[in-house]
């Protein structure tokens, strides 16, 4: 199983870190062991003092593909959930300015977190998934879909051209604007807009 990231896919995201539009996806990976689930809780780790939340929809590749076309690529994942991509971001600035990979900034232990799956056209309405964090009961981040650069499919395309996609891979596709940092306490809530217009949980993750 790997996991797939997307960077930047949100322009007001890109905007509110000062990184221009990119042209083509940015695409990183975090380790199977950066996975955690079950609602268990995050970690604070001692490498960074500005951990961010990323609220992001998590697409779950549901059959093998290399090369995927486009008008085949909507056939490769028809689950999703939410994730936290969990950031260090003062080590992610250094990395970044020096031009060096970004990974122990981002795929660190524990640092893709997944909340609870649910069939795509549960939560997808008019081609749109609304989803949203609540840190500590207030609303940080909320996000559509619709707002990608590169939609799902556009993703599915280009990633696989790169990394075959293997039945349970994961693809984190990106975060929309309101990152911010979290401490030690912090209880992070994603939900989404279930077609019928009702929020409902998805995730639930508390920062020890
Ligand atoms: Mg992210």
């Amino acid at each position: 199983m790997k996991i797939i990231c997307i960077g930047r896919n949100y322009a007001e995201h890109a905007k509110e870190l000062n990184n221009p539009v990119p042209a083509k996806p940015v695409v990183f990976m975090k380790p199977p062991s950066a996975l955690l689930v079950n609602e268990k809780p995050f970690y604070y780790p001692d490498f960074t003092k500005d951990l961010h939340h990323e609220l992001e929809v998590v697409l779950k590749i549901c059959k093998n593909g290399k090369a995927v076309q486009p008008e085949f690529a909507s056939g490769y994942y028809d689950e999703i959930a939410l994730g936290i991509d969990f950031t260090a971001r003062d080590l992610q600035d250094e990395l970044k300015k020096k031009g060096h990979p970004w990974e122990i900034a981002k795929g660190f232990d524990n640092s893709a977190v997944v909340g609870k799956f649910v069939p795509l056209d549960k939560v997808q309405k008019d081609g749109n998934i609304e989803f949203f964090l609540k840190k500590n009961g207030e609303k940080v981040q909320h996000g559509h879909t619709r707002d990608m650069i590169f939609t799902f499919d556009q993703l599915i395309v280009y990633v696989s051209q790169y990394f075959k996609l293997l039945q349970g891979d994961l693809i984190f596709t990106g975060t929309p604007a309101g990152v911010g940092p979290v401490q030690i306490g912090d209880l992070l809530e994603g939900y989404v807009v279930t077609g019928e217009g009702k929020e409902e949980q998805l995730l639930g993750c508390e920062v020890k």
